[in-house]
């Protein structure tokens, strides 16, 4: 390996992935909105000079990883996952002992001083490096968006052997949907958000397409009247769509998101029909569809002990179409408790989930997937929460009660008739408690902690009966983490 330290310095960051996965639980890891502080303020107020005789220091618990003979990616959840050519790491390594930028600069007399400059500030902008005085590390929790979940309709034209519903053949009223939405609107208001995400889900949201226009419409215009930001998506099988459905969506500025499970027989033996038919041409023609009527859908990817074999072939297949996607694991819920081969088997999975990758590394995509390809991580940005519930997340069933997550519908602890239906939902003590990970046993050490946030609360208190213990996915979580990273590597080196 050639240290060409005189080189002029690469540094190559990663974007913030705000991209939040969908599918089987559709949970939203992402929008805990976490800030990092006071490194991300320090960011934006120094204005860093050569001259400067601040001490500078590298911020603790970064890792390196060789990515190639000239790139190495460093990454730590203090700071931003950066790629670092020799020269670049040379520079960084400099900062492992305090330094001032000034001696920097003296030792670096023969890379042009301007690059030199532009490099540190990288750095700094990347938290690589913070001023040696304040590089403590403290995340703070900021409210930002505000996300509920609409259950428009219980019933659903499929019958995927994972799903948690009883499929009764009810849906939501424009009233009561109406008060829903008002009822999220007062919450964020009362609560200081300054976006409310909406997602339209089942069933089949799209049995109800009439429905989701009247309370997007209403939706709007509450967004207008109190200047809150909005955001919707629908949740579908991708069965029923038409081009007059994909009109509707792009008219009322709605994201659409599809489930597939995998190419032909790996989709069709979880996600058939009620009479059992199988279902994966008509996702496949529902998705072409959209396209065409240029509306690129997310695809959601449910892995199970089932179609584990075929997410390779199904990861090609979405990446010819340049299709945003996200891996989420399956979890089991009493419905689904009779397949047993739908558990995940950690080697399987993971030998899957690794077949995958491979292909994706082939045909590396333009767009940050730290957020989307495992579970419920999100690998680009630090939080303390797997999801929001209990935070800032709202379940509504179609009777107008509401949960505290979808795959407990049932459980309901307040309803649309509350003035401020989110301080009830987060003064639960009864149903799911989503704890900081720096609660969770085995989690508080682990180097993964602030991406991890140690997975579905509800996944490993069905495994364990506690809130405040890492995942039973752990193992899998932490065979993937390093290639999920190593992906990121290449990604922006091919982008560059
Ligand atoms: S679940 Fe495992 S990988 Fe995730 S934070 Fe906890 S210990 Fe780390
Ligand atoms: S508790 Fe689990 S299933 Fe529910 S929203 Fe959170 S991550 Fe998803």
């Amino acid at each position: 390996m050639i240290n060409k330290k005189s080189d002029r310095p690469q540094i190559l960051v990663s974007l913030d992935s705000t991209y939040i996965a969908s599918g089987q639980c559709d949970c939203d890891g992402g929008d805990c909105a976490c800030d990092l502080s006071p490194l991300a303020k320090l960011s934006s107020n120094i204005q860093l000079s050569l001259g400067m005789f601040e001490t500078f220091v590298r911020v603790p618990n970064s890792q390196i990883m060789n990515l190639n003979d000239t790139y190495s990616i460093c990454y730590g959840s203090h700071h931003k996952v950066a790629v670092l050519n020799q020269s670049a790491l040379y520079l960084l390594n400099q900062f492992t002992h305090p330094h001032q930028l000034h001696d920097i600069s003296i030792q670096h007399h023969d890379i042009d001083q301007t690059d030199l400059q532009t490099a540190i500030e990288e750095l700094y902008q990347a938290r690589l490096i913070a001023p040696k005085n304040n590089c403590s590390f403290h995340l703070q929790e900021i409210p930002e968006t505000l996300t509920a979940w609409l259950h428009i309709s219980d019933r659903c034209n499929l019958r995927c052997d994972y799903c948690y519903l009883p499929h009764l053949a009810k849906d939501m009223s424009i009233d009561i949907g109406r008060a829903a939405i008002a009822s999220i609107f007062r919450s964020a208001t009362l609560n200081g958000y300054r976006r409310v995400k909406l997602k339209y889900a089942g069933g089949e949201a799209l049995l109800c397409s009439a429905l989701i226009k009247n309370l997007h419409l209403y939706a709007q215009s509450l967004s207008k009247e109190t200047d809150i930001i909005l955001d919707g998506v629908v949740l579908s099988n991708g069965t029923l769509i038409t081009p007059e459905i994909i009109e509707m969506l792009q008219t009322l500025n709605l994201r659409l998101m599809i489930s597939l499970d995998g190419l032909s027989n790996f989709h069709n033996i979880q996600r058939a029909y009620a009479d059992g038919k199988s279902s994966f041409q008509d996702v496949e023609r529902g998705i072409k569809i959209a396209l065409e009527n240029g509306l690129i859908p997310d695809i959601s990817i449910t892995v199970t002990g089932r179609n584990a074999e075929g997410l390779a072939e199904l990861i090609e297949w979405i990446l010819e179409y340049n299709l945003p996607f996200s891996l989420n694991f399956y979890r089991e819920n009493e419905l689904s408790a009779s397949h047993k081969d739908l558990q995940l088997e950690e080697s399987k999975l993971i030998e899957g989930m690794l077949a995958a990758f491979k292909v994706i590394e082939l045909k590396l995509p333009n767009r940050n997937l730290l957020g989307s390809l495992i579970d419920r991580a999100n690998l680009s940005s630090p939080h303390k929460r797997t999801c929001g519930v209990g935070q800032n997340y709202l379940v509504f069933d179609y009777k107008g009660q509401i949960a505290k997550c979808q795959m407990q519908l049932y459980k309901t602890v307040s309803s649309i008739d509350e003035q401020d239906p989110l301080t009830v939902v987060r003064q639960d003590k009864a149903g799911i408690q989503n704890l900081s990970v720096e609660e969770k046993e085995g989690c508080r050490t682990c180097e993964w902690k602030y991406w991890c946030a140690g997975g579905c609360p509800l996944a490993t208190f069905n495994a364990t009966g506690r809130y405040d213990i890492q995942s039973p996915n752990c193992n899998i979580y932490k065979a993937l983490y390093p290639e999920a990273v190593r992906l990121e590597g290449l990604r922006l080196i091919k982008y560059s």
